[in-house]
């Protein structure tokens, strides 16, 4: 699917003229794919899960945000793509928009397919189409294999992200806890709010 048929829904849940996120028009990126996790403290706080696949961010919310143990299965909910200038997005959708608040770069790397490594090898597409993802991040918070599992019997977009028994699993980590901030600033959303706000003060 191009990459723009894949935003239609993302367009259309949004005034892209009074918010400031990305409309999806830079579609630039280098060789490894990306994820990115946002922390986002709308009506509910949760993080958003975003996997660069053909060109757009696949996106699962995750109330409880990842776990390094692989015991601790977090429900993720399926939601529309997004587009791939997303990742970048830190700040504060306004009041009345879709989203409504805060948003943190909590971390970012790249990943690799884990299903294209195995003896019936799936795309990432193939792999969200069957259910069932395995990944490995590279990132500066979480770094090794997770799995997207699609729930049977339950809503069509829920699932579960569970972090894979390797080396990087680790249940006596908490990195939601411990590392809250930004990897792109160091702030917290406190922070952000803020700055935002300063900005608006200032050019007002
Ligand atoms: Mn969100």
């Amino acid at each position: 699917m191009a990459a723009d048929d894949k935003l239609k829904e993302y367009r259309s849940k949004r005034d892209l003229r009074k918010t400031p996120e990305p409309s999806g028009g830079n579609q630039k990126h280098g060789q490894k794919p990306i994820f990115v996790i946002q922390k986002h403290d709308a009506r509910n706080l949760h993080y958003d899960f975003r996997l660069e696949i053909d060109g757009a961010l696949a996106s699962w919310a995750v109330p409880k945000g990842p776990s390094t143990d692989p015991s601790d299965k977090r429900l993720a909910i399926h939601v529309e793509d997004h587009p791939l200038d997303y990742a970048a997005f830190e700040g504060v959708i306004p009041e009345g928009m879709y989203g409504a608040g805060t948003v943190l770069v909590w971390d970012r790397g790249t990943y690799r397919n884990i299903m294209e490594e195995k003896d019936d090898p799936l795309t990432m597409y193939e792999s969200i189409e069957a259910g069932h993802v395995e990944v490995w991040l590279e990132g500066e918070k979480l770094r090794g294999g997770f799995a997207l599992v699609k729930m049977k019997g339950r809503e069509d977009n829920q699932w579960l992200l569970v972090k894979m028994k390797d080396k990087e699993a680790d249940a006596r980590r908490n990195p939601i806890s411990t590392e809250p901030h930004s990897v792109l600033s160091g702030a917290s959303l406190d922070e952000i709010r803020e700055h935002i706000k300063e900005e608006e003060e200032g050019s007002s």
